[in-house]
């Protein structure tokens, strides 16, 4: 008799995405003249930078040619590839990182779920409120987690991100083992300071434990002050691995392109205290389960490195936290608390109601959908988030809406 893997039955089904797609469903039919808007999903509008798409198109025609076709590359991405990370996103702010601790994979959501299976069963995982869903339901499925009861699962060590700490949360009283951080952070938009990412740094070291930290929004950091990489801090190569994506930076969303750095020095323990490479296990781990990114893909990510390539996908960034900013100014002006859209492509606002309520009167009146914030965790409650990622006009015409329907 095949068995099935119980823990995915103490997954909660997420009825976030499938809830807004029937409310706006819903709503479409009963006002069929209303054009609604949509700054709910954090997926890019804007196409790719014309540097990729150069280099793309390039790549594709190598692949034509039996003299300079390619079949299976590297499991761990292409060396020019490694190089320009390694060079243009850590070198350069002074992190020493190498191009051979770079893994290139097919998007950060896979690597922030799969590298959790580098770790014992039990181990005890920190996890912030709110949250990208992945951290949390990917430790679910490998049996960390204990029943779901009262909006959480037994087990987890919760970090709250809320007005009072100002959304970074503060180092646990309680031992942890596991500790995934994401800054800027979705969904609250919120960066994290290098001196609090240093107390982060202190801890994990201090207690054997070892942080993942998601960067895939760095490109939004527009203040120099602000970390963009945790090996920034000191010390972190020891206790962090760090997850990048080409997503939000470059509009990869639907290309598919992303990083996890694992340096040499990074460890974990087994039972009996012994320091084991987590460099060597990952790299067994990608080469036993993937195989390797395509080769076009690579070469256009590889663009994104570029004179050109920079420029443009600066450009990019710039255009959506401009979206940002108006979404923002807009809220405040109308008396909401908000964070976010300074660095980050996300808003999120105290709507001072239920999260669904502040979700159906902006769907109902103002025919714009975002996303409600309990969706992310217990935290979120009384929040939604605003997504920048959208046609400016497009977002100027729900601002405009919100303030007729708000004011
Ligand atoms: N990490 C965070 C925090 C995200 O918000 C997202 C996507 O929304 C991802 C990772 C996934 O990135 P990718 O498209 O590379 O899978």
């Amino acid at each position: 008799m095949i068995n099935i893997n119980t823990n995915y039955l103490k997954l909660q089904a997420s009825y976030l995405f499938s809830d807004i797609a029937k409310r706006v469903t819903d709503f479409q039919k009963n006002n069929p003249d209303r054009d609604i808007i949509k700054l709910g999903i954090g997926d890019v509008t804007k196409g790719l930078p014309a540097a990729c798409i150069e280099a793309f198109h390039k790549a594709v025609d190598e692949m034509a040619d039996d003299a300079t076709f390619r079949g299976y590359g590297p499991e761990q991405g292409y060396s020019f590839l490694r190089k320009a990370i390694a060079e243009n996103d850590f070198q350069s702010l002074g992190a020493d990182i190498s191009a051979e601790e770079i893994f290139i994979s097919d998007g950060a959501k896979c690597d922030s779920g799969n590298i959790q299976e580098l770790f014992a069963q039990d181990i005890v995982v920190a996890i912030p409120d709110p949250v990208y869903p992945v951290y949390l339901d990917t430790n679910v499925m490998a049996g960390r987690t204990g029943r779901f009861t009262d909006g959480r699962y037994e087990g987890v060590v919760y970090l709250e991100s809320t007005k009072e700490n100002n959304f970074v949360p503060s180092i646990p009283q309680e031992n942890v083992d596991l500790i995934y951080l994401c800054f800027p952070n979705n969904p609250t938009g919120s960066a994290v300071s290098r001196e609090a990412l240093q107390q982060w740094v202190d801890f994990a070291r201090e207690s054997k434990a070892l942080i993942l930290f998601d960067a895939a929004y760095e490109a939004f950091i527009r203040d120099s002050s602000l970390p963009r990489s945790i090996y920034e801090v000191e010390g972190a190569k020891e206790v962090a691995i760090e997850l990048r994506s080409f997503s939000k930076t470059a509009g990869f969303t639907g290309t598919r392109c992303a990083y996890t750095v694992v340096p040499r020095q990074c460890v974990a323990y087994d039972a009996d205290g012994v320091r084991h490479g987590l460099h060597g296990l990952w790299n067994r781990r990608h080469c036993t389960k993937f195989n390797g990114v395509s080769y076009p893909v690579q070469r256009a990510a590889e663009a994104v490195y570029s004179p050109e390539g920079r420029a443009q996908c600066r450009e990019l960034v710039d255009y959506y936290l401009g979206n940002a900013r108006i979404i923002r100014s807009t809220m405040d002006a109308l008396g909401y608390f908000s964070v976010g859209g300074d660095h980050s492509p996300y808003i999120w606002i105290e709507g001072k109601m239920d999260s669904w309520e502040f979700f159906d009167i902006l769907l109902t009146e103002a025919a714009v959908v975002c996303t409600p914030g309990a969706g992310f965790g217990k935290c979120g409650e009384g929040y939604i988030r605003i997504s920048a990622f959208n046609d400016r006009q497009k977002v100027e015409l729900a601002l405009e809406a919100i303030k007729a329907a708000l004011d």
